[in-house]
């Protein structure tokens, strides 16, 4: 078992299979997609501050002797970094780390629950624990910052309305008799199905217990769970800013998400509030903004646009439109028409920065729909926050990270377990917690 990695390679080394971002091939028409900085339309702004959200979650083995028993942590971290200190720092050769932390001002949210193994109460099974266990993280955790104090739950009914209505309503379909779209009020509601009266919670609207299993680790619901509290955590950030400084502060001020603007699996219907709730408040702001994207550090697409700039294709500065014909080289995908749209809530753009860095950004739409069943808005026309963005990304690169940037590092510092540190904290909250 040792030998486990190098046995791999070498079997894989025998086996012919396709990997599409190794091939170039015939590449003349990606010159019609790129685009050099000074010419991508839209607002060119200064952006002061950034607030980047990161969040990590690990699952552990907590009882001696009963490896079924496991036990969950996620959190999710915001930073705030002033971004006139990076500038200067950037003109210094060796960068004052004290100067970058005093700099970053962060802000944390964190649940732990147990995951399988272990149940809410006796005579329920992992999915109903599972539920009830969500529904109390969202009752409790708050997210806290000056002048805003809201539960996930709350945030929850924010991001199904609009920056100006809150919702009052989730629908929800009936874990157990599967009656379906019972709204569901703030603080839970009865399903409405006579025989059957089981709790129902917002957080059911999720799905997140779905995938939870008896016997496993389930780390993907956790991870899950993680993704979606990221959200709401940037939601309640941006709509603080959008109610109290919607033409200075929230002009002035790039949110971003480490990883792309998707929602994956089970609760991917929040993609779709996302996008509706960002768009909203993009037309409800006098002027620019919310700026909001997302920054990817590695897969496929961050693999292509390397290759890319191994030769030179794509060149510093140079922006590369992701269409339908990108879409389908990348992710070797016989309909790249309709990729993306039951996940991601912004488009993706592959950008070569002015110091030789390769970095995938997400960018919310101004209006309707980054990728749809017919093909989408590839840009860069209709994503008027671009040249921003693509600003601080140039002026935020971090050594700490392969195709890093500093905010993003930064909520990461906070929100990343130390290995080995991590898993004995864990165990210790969890034997306080469950008494073991
Ligand atoms: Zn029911």
């Amino acid at each position: 078992m040792g030998h486990a990695e190098a046995a791999v390679r070498a079997m894989a080394d025998r086996r012919d299979f396709y990997v599409p971002t190794d091939a170039l091939g015939d590449i003349d028409w990606l010159s019609d997609l790129t685009v050099d900085r000074a010419d991508v339309p839209g607002t060119n702004h200064v952006i002061r501050s950034a607030i980047a959200v990161d969040g990590s979650h690990v699952v552990h083995r907590i009882r001696d002797g009963m490896p079924s028993v496991v036990y969950g942590f996620a959190q999710a971290a915001a930073a705030y970094v002033d971004l006139a200190v990076m500038r200067d720092q950037r003109a210094e050769r060796f960068p004052d780390p004290v100067a970058i932390q005093k700099a970053v001002n962060s802000a944390l949210i964190s649940a732990d629950l147990p995951v399988a193994g272990a149940y809410t109460r006796p005579g329920v099974d992992i999915k109903t624990s599972w539920r009830e266990l969500v529904n109390e993280i969202f009752r409790t955790k708050l997210v806290q910052v000056n002048g805003i104090n809201e539960s996930l739950e709350q945030l929850l009914y924010r991001l199904r309305g609009t920056p100006q209505v809150v919702a009052t309503t989730i629908l929800v379909n009936c874990p157990s008799c599967d009656t379906q779209d019972i709204p569901v009020s703030i603080g839970g509601s009865v399903c409405t199905n006579a025989d059957c009266g089981v709790d129902l919670y917002a957080t059911d609207a999720l799905r997140i217990y779905e995938s939870a299993v008896e016997d496993g680790d389930n780390v993907t619901a956790l991870g899950r769970l993680r993704s979606v509290i990221e959200l709401l955590v940037l939601t309640g950030l941006a709509t603080l800013l959008w109610q109290q400084s919607r033409t200075d502060h929230l002009a002035h001020t790039l949110f971003i998400m480490d990883g792309p603007l998707a929602m994956y699996g089970e609760p991917a219907k929040l993609r779709g509030w996302a996008e509706d709730y960002f768009q909203e408040m993009n037309r409800l702001t006098p002027g620019p903004g919310p700026f909001v994207c997302g920054v990817e550090k590695s897969g496929s697409m961050v693999d292509f646009g390397e290759t890319l700039a191994r030769n030179e294709l794509l060149r510093p500065g140079q922006l590369l439109v992701c269409d339908e014909r990108v879409i389908r080289r990348v992710l070797n995908t016989p309909n790249p028409e309709s990729y993306g749209k039951e996940t991601y809530w912004g488009r993706k753009f592959i950008y070569r920065c002015l110091d030789g860095r390769t970095v995938v950004v997400t960018v919310p739409a101004d209006s309707r729909a980054a990728y749809d069943s017919r093909g989408g808005q590839p840009g860069p026309e209709g994503y008027s926050t671009l040249p921003a963005i693509l600003d601080v990304i140039d002026a935020t690169g971090s050594t700490m990270y392969r195709n890093g940037i500093i905010p993003v590092a930064a909520a990461h510092g906070h929100a990343a377990f130390p290995i080995g540190v991590g898993t004995d904290v864990l165990r210790l909250v969890a034997s306080q917690r469950l008494g073991f």
